[in-house]
């Protein structure tokens, strides 16, 4: 995996929340200190589409008598999504390196303009190795013309900057063959475009996410069409990006052939 210049993280709510849902610094130091090193080892390109926002606003923050989901959401994400980024600033910057926050809605990736405005600003971060870190801008989306989740958002981006690769962290080793809580079913290593894969999705939605597994599935297959492999691993696991960048790591590839 050596080869991958450009690339593309996604960090799902589970990696970046501990058991209680609060926001796992450790979580967010640790992905940060290994896009610092494979940038330094792989001298790559790395845009991060991180989850979090939300789950960083409620930690500080108690909406009381707001019974109205979607003003929750705007509420928790605006306040939390500061939250995250600092985080990510001063990690990065620990280390002598920016990041940026790019906050996106699905209408940018729709109207031309957009898309190419949008375009130009990441080519324009990433040509002086500064580090994306996009996330929905849940404060103005409006709720029927959303992500189906940040795995399209990030899928999305993969084809926009004309990735090499997309990798998947999630709280999950990869793409099983089965229900990953049974004792049979095992990490599929490889998944060509033309497996019937489908019938392995255990569920059609997450628990903290929202599209789960069956959106994972959709846009890995949509990014192999393009000749964008995915990578899908558990980034729990320590030094887990390092791991793939070294052929090492236990998890689930999936591309054209
Ligand atoms: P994230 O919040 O990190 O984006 P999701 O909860 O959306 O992650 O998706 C990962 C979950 O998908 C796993 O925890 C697992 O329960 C579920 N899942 C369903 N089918 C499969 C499968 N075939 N292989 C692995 N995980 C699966």
């Amino acid at each position: 995996m050596k080869k991958l210049k450009k690339i593309v993280v996604k960090v799902g709510t589970n990696v970046l929340t501990d058991e209680n849902g609060d926001l796992d610094k450790k979580a967010i130091y640790s992905i940060s200190n290994q896009i610092i090193e494979i940038k330094k080892r792989y001298n790559c390109k790395v845009i991060l589409v991180s989850s979090g926002a939300v789950g960083s606003g409620k930690a500080v923050f108690t909406l009381k008598n707001v019974k109205n989901k979607t003003l929750q959401r705007q509420v928790y994400s605006a306040i939390g999504q500061v939250k995250l980024m600092n985080l990510y600033s001063s990690y990065f910057e620990e280390q002598g390196m920016f990041c940026a926050q790019v906050l996106t809605s699905r209408e940018d990736f729709l109207s031309q303009a957009h898309y190419k405005n949008m375009s130009k600003c990441f080519n324009g971060l990433l040509r002086d190795d500064i580090i994306p870190v996009v996330n929905e801008n849940d404060v103005v989306s409006l709720e029927e013309l959303m992500f189906t989740d940040n795995d399209e958002l990030a899928g999305l981006t993969a084809f926009m900057i004309n990735a090499d690769a997309l990798i998947i962290l999630s709280d999950i080793d990869g793409f099983y063959n089965g229900n990953p809580s049974d004792p049979n079913s095992s990490v599929i290593k490889h998944v060509k475009l033309s497996d019937k894969s489908e019938k392995y999705v255990q569920s059609a939605k997450s628990t903290g996410g929202r599209g789960g597994m069956k959106s994972k599935l959709q846009i890995a297959k949509r990014c192999a069409e393009k000749g964008i492999i995915t990578v899908m691993a558990n980034g729990k696991k320590e030094n887990i990006l390092l791991d793939i960048y070294a052929g090492t790591f236990h998890g689930t590839t999936f591309s054209e052939k």
